[in-house]
């Protein structure tokens, strides 16, 4: 669930301040992620576990409400729900504090059991806000022909042995800095960190530059999309949009290069829209920017 206040600035430590505005969203990376993904109509189903609490009630509720199979959402009666207290300034940018509750009750075992009975789906879509026993275990149960994408959201040092599982890894500046070392600013500078990643492992990676658009490096070609030209008021979960979409693009079968650039207008949509989820957009309006901006494309670095 993400708790998130609004005020004209942040506060300093030890200051108190004023807020102007509170909204509670259900949300969470892989909720947001998943949502994202069921809104381009892709069919999704969602591993994870809640606490049985109102916040684990309101995510199996938005979950319902997106179409989402949630059968291998367990329920946590010992841990509260995870949360992410989320504050956002006046320029619309955000610090978050999450809290994994019952995320990190997720056990290897549930999602080994949860993706043998869902099959061989064609994405399977990761991040880090569950403990990396169920990431690795997700990971390696994923059937051969089932692209495996990792958001390595919160940032958090990865082993080789766990990248080399991954088909495409999609961290942002900040996680793509962390995971290499190197300092992460530009196109070129993501480019360098995305071979980087790849030396260390997975197969394809996208590094996401928020206003500064994304970069994809595979064996065979540097892509760079710019980002769509918005007004953004509210970043929070811009990267979940950006992911989820992507998955869904890749599930149905797109070429990598339209894929990256519905999920570039998938991130920038949702940074015109304050919340979570409610910021998730939808086909049709993916669909509008993309025509209204021709010449936004992925183009060779
Ligand atoms: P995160 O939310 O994980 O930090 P980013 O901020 O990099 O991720 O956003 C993910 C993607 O969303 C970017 O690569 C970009 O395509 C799009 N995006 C994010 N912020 C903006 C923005 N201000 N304007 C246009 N697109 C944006």
């Amino acid at each position: 669930m993400d708790l998130t206040a609004t005020s004209a600035r942040f506060p300093l430590p030890g200051e108190t301040i004023i807020g102007r505005g509170f909204v509670m969203v259900p949300g969470g990376k892989g909720a947001n992620q998943a949502v994202a993904a069921a809104r381009q109509g892709a069919g999704t189903a969602m591993i994870g576990r809640v606490g049985t609490d109102l916040f684990g009630d309101a995510i199996r509720g938005i979950l319902d409400a997106e179409s989402i199979d949630r059968r291998y959402v367990g329920s946590d009666r010992t841990v509260p729900t995870g949360i992410a207290q989320i504050t956002v300034d006046g320029k619309g940018q955000n610090v978050i504090v999450v809290v994994p509750g019952s995320n990190d009750a997720l056990a290897a075992q549930d999602v080994e059991g949860a993706l043998r009975a869902l099959g061989a789906p064609r994405v399977l879509l990761t991040q880090l806000e569950i403990p990396i026993e169920a990431v690795r275990a997700a990971l390696s149960t994923a059937e051969p022909g089932t692209t495996r994408i990792l958001n390595p959201s919160p940032a958090s040092p990865l082993a080789d042995e766990l990248l080399a599982l991954v088909d495409l890894c999609v961290p942002n500046e900040g996680e793509a800095a962390s995971l290499t070392g190197l300092s992460v600013a530009d196109v070129a500078d993501a480019a360098e960190a995305a071979s980087a990643l790849r030396r260390r492992g997975c197969r394809a990676v996208v590094v996401t530059l928020g206003p500064r658009g994304s970069v994809y490096v595979d064996d065979s070609e540097s892509l760079h999309v710019p980002a769509f030209p918005v007004e953004a008021i509210d970043t929070v979960a811009a990267g979940d949009a950006y992911c989820g979409v992507l998955a869904a693009a890749l599930a149905a079968g797109l070429p990598i290069e339209q894929a990256l650039v519905r999920a570039s207008a998938g991130g920038a949509l949702a940074a015109t829209i304050a919340g979570a989820t409610s910021s998730l957009p939808r086909t049709k309006t993916i669909d509008r920017l993309i025509a209204s901006n021709p010449a936004i494309v992925a183009a060779p670095i």
